[in-house]
């Protein structure tokens, strides 16, 4: 059988919407969808208020080997801390206007180099969502830190012009979560496989929900495998001491 990853959830409370995504909510969708591990990070509103968040999402990784924690980047820019047991890191709309507009300042951040240095060391993916622009300016800075751009690309611009704008970045990686299946194979067929990963990105969409989309692609079941868990796998380093 397949093996079966969710890339992008959100987990805890949320200062903004008033929410809380709870461990059996995520537990729960993932049973029903046949998911076998959740790769969760906290909200950003929350993260911002206090980032002690981080080590909760941590410690859940720790007690439920079912969940794969990510680092919420907090906005002074510091790097995944190295002795935790983080798999990648969340870079979330930095001092800008979330879901909305970069902040082009933060470009121009002294720390900035430092912490694409210490990133391109840790050699652990991170979930990156800015403007086309800004993404853009990002990604130059670097030649091989990780990044999965979340969405296709959908908030932060056109899915179609980040594909043409990073189509021949191998670093680059994109999520499925909220797009549509037209996109996502656009996508497969231009990047290839190895580049798309699935994500459910809850609680803005259901487990089930999307991952069926990735399911009623027209491809081999090997080919959404890759999709399905196996760029994930690569991408964090998967070692065995995780199952
Ligand atoms: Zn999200």
């Amino acid at each position: 059988m397949m093996e079966i990853i969710d890339a992008h959830t959100h987990w805890g409370p949320s200062i903004t919407l008033g929410t809380n995504v709870t461990t059996e909510e995520l537990l729960q969708q993932a049973e029903e969808s046949g998911v076998e591990r959740i790769v969760i990070f906290p909200f950003p509103s929350t993260a911002i208020e206090d980032e002690r968040i981080n080590d909760k999402v941590l410690e859940l990784g720790k007690r439920n080997r079912k969940f794969i924690p990510y680092y919420y980047i907090p906005e002074d820019l510091r790097p995944i801390p190295v002795k935790k047991t983080f798999y990648g890191g969340k870079w979330h709309w930095v001092r800008g206007i979330q879901d909305c507009s970069s902040n082009y300042q933060v470009l121009d951040d002294p720390r900035l180099d430092h912490f694409i240095e210490a990133s391109e060391a840790i050699d652990l993916p991170i979930v990156f969502e800015e403007e086309l622009a800004f993404t853009e300016a990002f990604v130059r800075k670097t030649k091989n830190l990780k990044i999965i751009i979340p969405h296709l690309g959908m908030l932060g611009g056109n899915p179609l012009d980040f594909l043409q704008t990073f189509k021949g970045r191998e670093n680059v990686f994109f999520d499925t979560a909220l797009a549509g299946p037209e996109t996502i194979m656009r996508f497969v067929k231009e990047i290839g496989k190895e580049r798309v990963l699935f994500g459910s990105d809850i609680p803005f969409g259901t487990m089930k929900r999307e991952l069926e989309k990735i399911l009623s692609l027209q491809m081999g079941d090997d080919e959404k495998e890759w999709i399905l868990s196996k760029n994930l796998k690569r991408l964090i380093g998967w070692d065995e001491k995780k199952d």
